[in-house]
């Protein structure tokens, strides 16, 4: 490193960055994770400039007045409005930096593992333009890997990232994706599932925040010991007046069935897409979930049933991409191996 860089880079952090459809975590080398916040941001329509980003973005989702909008700039897993994404990661990045100049100096990115390579140009362009000054890429399930403490470097694993906007499975062998599946159906696609079915069959209206909470408080992908009742408040189709309408698990669980099915449909086809060394292999340590979709009750024993392995679950699904990437972000020999410049 040139003197003048390693002046710069007592003044700058490396940092780790979970860039998710849903949520974006930061993490700072030797502080840990400092943002973990919704990937949501408002927009003045005017201006065309933030007025809201993260926690607080989200709260005035479908709420916003007629001149502000609240935009999810990161559609199933890349960039679909790339100036807003550069100013969300923007101002994560400082405020992750806590102050407005700092620079960091090392970023590592996290990446869906089937990405083009112009969406992954458009990552480290963003990156560049946020502040970064060498920017690494690195796979999700790779990084989900490395932060539930999985051996990638000795011997086979298999992770399945369930997120917001996609579903990735990859079996991980000596450091390297050696199969991978990926699919544009993860969380979202439950929530939309769950807005539809209010929809139709109870003329129903309701946001996507209010079937998220749905799904989180009563949702499942296999029966439950106990009933669990929800009521779901919105407007009637018709009338267009505020409505309430009590649902339970089993109907929740009725109306989630087509995204739950594709999503246990990539696992078996990752499974039956490996060679048969290390589907060996996988048969011995398992399968890996998560992803916050991983938590939706039921999942882990609804996979394990019909794909016949064994299937658990990361012990923070929100975090351990975050974390990995921080594993990875302290190990230079680990960085120099399994991420993407
Ligand atoms: P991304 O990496 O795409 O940002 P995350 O891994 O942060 O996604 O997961 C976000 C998804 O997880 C959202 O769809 C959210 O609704 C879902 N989720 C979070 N907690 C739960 C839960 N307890 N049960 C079911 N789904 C959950
Ligand atoms: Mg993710």
């Amino acid at each position: 490193m040139s003197i003048w860089g390693r002046f710069l880079s007592l003044f700058s952090k490396d940092m780790a960055m979970d860039l998710g459809t849903a949520n974006t975590l930061v993490y700072v080398k030797g502080e840990g994770i400092v943002v973990n916040e919704p990937s949501v941001v408002v927009i003045d329509r005017n201006t065309e400039e933030p007025k809201a980003v993260g926690h607080e973005a989200k709260h005035m989702f479908g709420m916003t007045p007629d001149d502000l909008i609240a935009v999810r700039p990161m559609k199933d897993g890349v960039i679909a409005d790339f100036f807003v994404t550069q100013k969300m990661i923007t101002y994560f990045l400082k405020k992750a930096a806590k102050a407005k100049t700092l620079r960091s100096p090392k970023l590592i990115v996290c990446i869906p593992s089937g990405i083009t390579q112009v969406e992954k140009k458009a990552v480290k362009e963003s990156a560049i333009n946020a502040g970064a000054r060498k920017v690494y890429l690195i796979e999700e399930p790779m990084a989900a890997a490395v932060g539930a403490g999985l051996p990638v470097e000795s011997s086979v694993s298999m992770v399945v990232d369930i997120g917001g906007g996609t579903t990735e499975a990859a079996v991980i062998s000596l450091s390297a994706t050696a199969f991978q599946k990926s699919l544009r159906i993860a969380g979202d696609e439950m929530d939309e599932a769950i807005m539809n079915h209010m929809r139709y069959e109870h003329k129903l209206v309701i946001g996507p925040y209010q079937a998220e909470e749905i799904k989180i408080k009563i949702g499942s992908a296999a029966p439950l010991q106990e009933k669990m009742t929800f009521v779901a408040r919105g407007k009637d189709l018709v009338k267009g007046v505020p409505k309430a309408i009590e649902v339970n698990d089993d109907e929740v669980r009725y109306a989630l069935e087509i995204p739950i099915k594709a999503i246990v449909e990539v696992v078996d086809e990752a499974l039956s897409g490996t060679s048969a060394e290390l589907a060996a292999e996988l048969t011995k340590t398992g399968v890996m979930i998560t992803g916050g979709g991983s938590l939706l009750r039921g999942l882990d024993k609804r996979i394990a049933d019909e794909t016949r392995i064994k299937i658990h679950r990361a012990q923070n699904p929100l975090e351990s991409v975050v974390m990995g990437s921080g594993k990875v972000l302290e190990d230079f020999k680990l960085l120099k191996k399994i991420c993407i410049t």
